[in-house]
Formats: C-alpha cells, structure tokens, sequence
C-alpha cells in the first residue's frame, strides 16, 4: 500500500509562480483601459426573468466562446447568466470574469482550476434545449470547503457569486455538477497513486510567504479534528506570524497533556527551519490520518505548536536576493557570493531577533551566589521595556512564551552543522567561549542528543562542520562555548519559563538549492519526532490543595537542581528528570510545604508524582514567595507600548479595518465597479 505520495520537484517551480503573476498584471492593465459598462440587471431580476428584452423571451442558446471557460464540461450557455450579465460583453468586462482569469496566480495555483470552472458555471451556465441549467450546490461547497482558506491566505473574501446558497440549487431541481469531467480525470490519475481517500503532496520547493499561510490553513482543514491555525502576532510589515497546532483537543489544553513549542525562520535568511516546519505539519496531518500509530500516539499525547516563520519580512528580503542570484542577467554581476551574504537575517527593523529578548542571564549570574536566589520565572526588568527597541516579533514571541504551559521548544537556524544549548550568554563578560551550564546541564544535553542522534549525519564525528570544531562532541555544543551572546531568545525561555529550548543549526548553508529540501527533509524527519517525543521523560503530575482543586503557580523543586518550574493554570506540572533517586517538593505561597522521595527507573518514560498542599496561616517574615520581585513577573509590558502601535485604519461603519490587501491595487484602479465584495469586512 502506498502510503503518502511526496514530490520532490524540480528548481523550475521556485520561478513559475513569479513568472505567472507578472501576466496576470499586464493583463489587468490591459483590461484596464477599455473599461465601460452597460447597466447590468441584478441577479434577483435575472432570477425572475425581468433582464430580457421581449425580443429574448426564451433564452437563446449560444456556443461558448469564453476563453477562460473553454474546457467546462458542456458547450452552450445563454445571456442574461445567473448573476444578470447581460451579454458576452458585459461578462468580459466584469470584475467577476477578471477575478477568474487571475484567479490562478493570486491563489499560485491553489484549487485550480477549480475555482474557475466553478466561476464559469454562474457566469457562463449551461444551456440545454434553450433552458438555462444552473450548477449544483453540493459541487459549490465541497469547493468552498476544500479552498476557503486559499482566499482566507490572502485576507481575500469568498467571491459573492460563489454564494452556494444563492446562485446554486439541488439536486432535485436538475442541477449539474460543473467539476464532473475534471473529477473524472483526477480519479483517474489518483486511482494510480493510491486506494486509500487520504494522501497529501507534499510539495518540496521554497514558499512564499502567502504559500506558506495558504498550505498550514489548508492542512488545518484538512484535519480539523486535530489542528488549527492562529496568529500569535504580526511582523513589522503586518504579515501575520502563523502557527499551527496538533492535538487531539486543538484550541485547548488537556490537563497533564504537556504542550511544545517549534519555531522556524527566526533570522529570515536562514530558511531550511522554516521549510522542514512546513512540511512536517502536512506530513503530520496526512500521517495520521493513514494511522501511522507514532504519530497518532504523539498527537494523541501531545500538543504541539510549530511556527515555521517567526521572521517572514527578513525571509522576503532573502528570497528576493537569492531570486536575484539565480537570474541569468545577474550572472556576472558582483556581490551575490554564495555564502557572504546575510540580508534578510535581521527583521525590517535591522534587529536581530536572537539578541532581541530581555538579558535574564546577567541578573541571573549577578545573584547566583545568594541564598535564596531564584533561577526561574526571573521578571523581565523595566529596563528592558524603557532602553531597548522591542521587535513585535519578539514581543509577540515573548507573550506565547508566557501563554502556554511549553515544556521543550526548538529553534531552528542554520550556517552551522550542531544543536546548541542554554546558556547562550558567558558566565564570564570578557570570555567570549566560555563553558556556561544551566543548573539543568544534563537535561539539557540528553535533549540536544536525542535530536543530534536521531538526525541522518549531525553527530557524526567526520561530518563537514562549516569551519567550526565539534570534533568528539557528537554534534552537540554549549551555546557560550561555541560564541557567547545576550538577549538570546533560548536563555529567556529557560529563565523566564518552564520551557527548556535548544537551537538546532541544520547544515552549512543557510539557504539550501531547492534540490537539497527533499535529503535534508529525510535527514531531519527522524530527528523532529525523536524530539518531540523527549517530552514524556522525568515525572508530571497535579498539585492540589485539600479539595482537590489544582494550584496554579506552585513550585515544583528538584534536590540538588537549582532551578524549580511551577503549576500550570490546573495545577499540573512537568519536570524533566533524568533517571535515578530524586527528593521533590511542591510549595506554593499559603500552603505547606510537600517533598517526596522518588525512584524513576529507566524503565519507565515517565512518573507520575502528585501532591496536596495544606493551607496554613501566612507568616510574612517567613514566606520567601514575599519577594516583591514575584509580583513584577505580572506585570509585563507595563508601558502597554505594543497594544497601541498595529497600523490600523478606519473602516465606513466605523469598525476597526486593516489596511487594503497588496491584491487592491490591481482591481480598483478598474474605476466604476472596483469589487469591494472581494475585501473581507467590509
Ligand atoms: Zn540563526
């Protein structure tokens, strides 16, 4: 049986796209020019039967002559059509007919063609022994629901001629399905590749960034049982940063489920992340719906966040060079070394994000030799908010981090051949490699291994490390050990979260040819699931007060380890703990302190260890929760200074509207009846 079918394509396609969208334009302007209009009947008159002159009683059969409907499946229509054009030329000079025509470039090609023959059969119906036959509804919404999120993807609204409802009627009033020849010929073409109704192609090229949006969208709906799309924020150019989410309960959180974070294209130029995040959404879509059990296992148990762009400005700027590098004109021209460029890296701000977030390290290295210091849930200073430049992608970045209760994440880059680990910063300021452990030291490299390990060639000891030395490290390296820096957003996670982050450098070339997304997509599969299922390790459970209600915010202490996690909203918790003997305590502020001696043999993936704390009367002087510190870590963004700087204008009614999309420009210099019914809340 075959199972998925995967398409390595060819470089070609990186082009065609680019290729198709620049005759779309011309055609527009050229549409452009001769634009006037005859008044045209509504579709309600058109519906009654009022558009025809009596001379036209009976509608006519006429031979299609459209160019962009030539291959429906019939090959009569009849004027006035369903939504009241009163001629051919009437059609051609709307904005519906010129939607069509362009349709396949604004959407690259998604739900081609069919979209158009759907279009083609309101606005060029068939016409049978001169009786008008109007298209199936039930064809008009298995379209709308395979392709919505195409129009969705470039913030496009469902065209209102495609109204199911409106312009399409049932069976029982002797409709006809206007995709049957193409079905026909897909089943055909399918009946080759597989038996089974669930196969998805991946399609192993670069993506644009509305491609991007498009293909995670589209795989959400494809399994809505399990996934979902959502913004966590926008990038300075107000693209959306998108993540897409797999669990068997998407939108919410099951308790003791622990929840995990993938985050690709952090500096834009570096692409390789970004795409293997694609493609593993799909591949874990499709995947489990075959039954592939280790995927259902790990969506089943898991939930998982994957955001393959956290930079998809910087990501435009390096795509646009590398499309400049391969264009024949450029050939000869200076300055597009291979390897020397960065553009792209930063965001449009020229920030680069991974030295962005707050410097939790120094205060953490200033305290460390203080009794009761703390080396988890450090508040971020005001300093941070008052001196620095925050990116919206970092701030958006920032408040996911504190939004979900993430225990493991992975940073995907590349230039490199290695997985780094926290901290990034030096303990030392003038020691630039310097060896700096976090008091989670052997978690952190248990974790760093299993994707070393699971991956095809990092943690070899020949394999071509890019100019750094690895040798007899097994792919593995401590991130101010190889180069020291602050602001990294791996040490803000570890000292501001629960969540252990590990940045993972995929190979030597920062934007690989499109011939290389297929090996390395096989050299990392392995390496992401061994990844993700590193979660269920060391213990979890809940801690509850004495009627049973779940205590959020509790401490959960590991003797000997020097950095606690605490409870989620329920009182659930997850500690990554290596086998062994373990005294662990739970505390929570108001309540008496709990500690169990454990055994977590190497048998077993994961302990479960809960605890009921008793209430007891406060003691202020004791209480060393009473840190004001603690209540600072609420107080996030207290400048509010992002809520009120996304660019928005004003819509007619007066509701909030954001700017026009990048397609309005090409439709509304067409004057007279610009195609307002394509903007979304409008
Ligand atoms: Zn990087």
């Amino acid at each position: 049986m075959i199972t998925t079918l995967y398409v390595a394509a060819t470089a070609t396609s990186f082009s065609s796209g680019t290729a198709k969208m620049h005759t779309v334009l011309i055609l527009l302007s050229s549409l452009a020019t001769c634009w006037s209009v005859p008044r045209r009947c509504s579709p309600e008159e058109a519906a009654m039967g009022r558009c025809r002159t009596p001379a036209e009683n009976r509608p006519q059969c006429m031979e299609m002559v459209l160019g962009y409907c030539q291959d429906v499946p019939y090959s009569h229509t009849t004027f006035p059509n369903i939504v009241g054009h009163r001629s051919r030329q009437d059609l051609e000079m709307g904005a519906e007919y010129l939607l069509l025509s362009v349709i396949h470039g604004l959407l690259n090609g998604e739900c081609s063609p069919d979209i158009r023959l759907l279009g083609c059969s309101v606005l060029a119906p068939r016409c049978q022994d001169n009786k008008l036959m109007k298209p199936c509804r039930s064809s008009c919404e298995m379209v709308k629901k395979s392709c919505i999120h195409a129009f969705e993807a470039i913030q496009m609204a469902w065209p209102y001629f495609l109204d199911c409802d409106r312009f399409f009627v049932g069976e029982e009033e002797g409709c006809y399905d206007p995709l049957s020849e193409l079905r026909e010929k897909q089943e055909v073409a399918f009946a080759n590749i597989s038996d089974s109704g669930f196969f998805t192609i991946i399609q192993f090229t670069y993506h644009t960034n509305s491609q991007m949006f498009s293909i995670l969208k589209k795989t959400a709906s494809k399994c809505s049982d399990i996934s979902q799309t959502y913004s966590i924020g926008r990038s300075v150019e107000g693209k959306d940063l998108l993540a897409i989410e797999f669990s068997n309960n998407p939108g919410q959180h099951d308790l003791l489920e622990p929840e995990i974070k993938l985050i690709g294209n952090m500096h834009g130029n570096e692409v390789l992340g970004r795409q293997l995040l694609i493609y593993l959404a799909q591949y874990l879509c499709s995947e489990y719906l075959l039954g592939n059990e280790r995927i259902q296992t790990i969506i089943n148990t898991t939930r998982i966040h994957i955001l393959p762009s956290m930079n998809p400005d910087g990501y435009e700027i390096a795509a646009s060079e590398v499309a400049d590098r391969n264009d024949p004109e450029n050939i000869n021209q200076e300055g597009h070394e291979y390897n020397g460029w960065t553009s792209g890296r930063a965001n449009a701000q020229n920030l680069d994000l991974n030295r962005n977030f707050p410097d939790l390290t120094s205060i953490f290295y200033n305290r460390r030799r203080f009794r009761h210091f703390r080396s988890h849930h450090i508040p971020v200073p005001e300093s941070y908010w008052l001196n620095k430049v925050v990116a919206p992608e970092t701030y958006a970045v920032m408040k996911w981090i504190r939004s979900y209760p993430f225990v493991i994440s992975a940073s995907l880059h590349g230039g490199e051949l290695v997985i780094s680990y926290p901290f990034d910063f030096s303990r030392h300021p003038q020691e630039e490699r310097m060896y700096s452990p976090t008091p989670d030291e052997q978690i952190f490299r248990q974790l760093a291994r299993t994707y070393a390990d699971a991956h095809a060639t990092m943690s070899n000891n020949d394999t071509d490390r890019c100019g750094a030395s690895f040798a007899n490290k097994g792919g593995i390296t401590n991130g101010a050990q190889w180069y020291s820096f602050a602001g990294g957003m791996s040490d803000f996670n570890y000292l501001h979260s629960n969540c252990y982050e590990i940045t993972v450098e995929l190979g030597c070339d920062k934007f690989p040819s499109e011939e290389e997304l297929y090996p390395e997509w096989l050299r990392n599969k392995e390496a992401l699931l061994s990844f993700m299922e590193f979660v269920h390790r060391g213990i979890k459970g809940i801690v509850k007060d004495e009627h049973g209600n779940g205590i959020k915010g509790a401490t959960i202490s590991v003797r000997g380890m020097r950095h606690d996690i605490t409870t989620a909203v329920d009182g659930d918790y997850w500690r990554l703990l290596n086998p062994g003997v373990h005294i662990v305590t739970a505390a929570a502020s108001g309540y008496s302190k709990v500690s169990k001696r454990i055994h977590l043999p190497r048998t077993v993936q994961v302990g479960r260890v809960d605890f009921v704390l008793k209430k007891v009367p406060r003691e202020p002087s004791l209480d060393y929760f009473n840190i004001p510190e603690l209540d600072n870590y609420d107080r996030f963004d207290p400048f509010n200074q992002f809520e009120q700087s996304s660019p928005r204008v004003q819509g007619e009614n007066g509701e909030e509207r954001t700017e026009k999309p990048w397609w309005w420009a090409y439709f509304s210099q067409l004057g007279v009846s610009a195609p307002t019914w394509l903007l979304r809340n409008y």
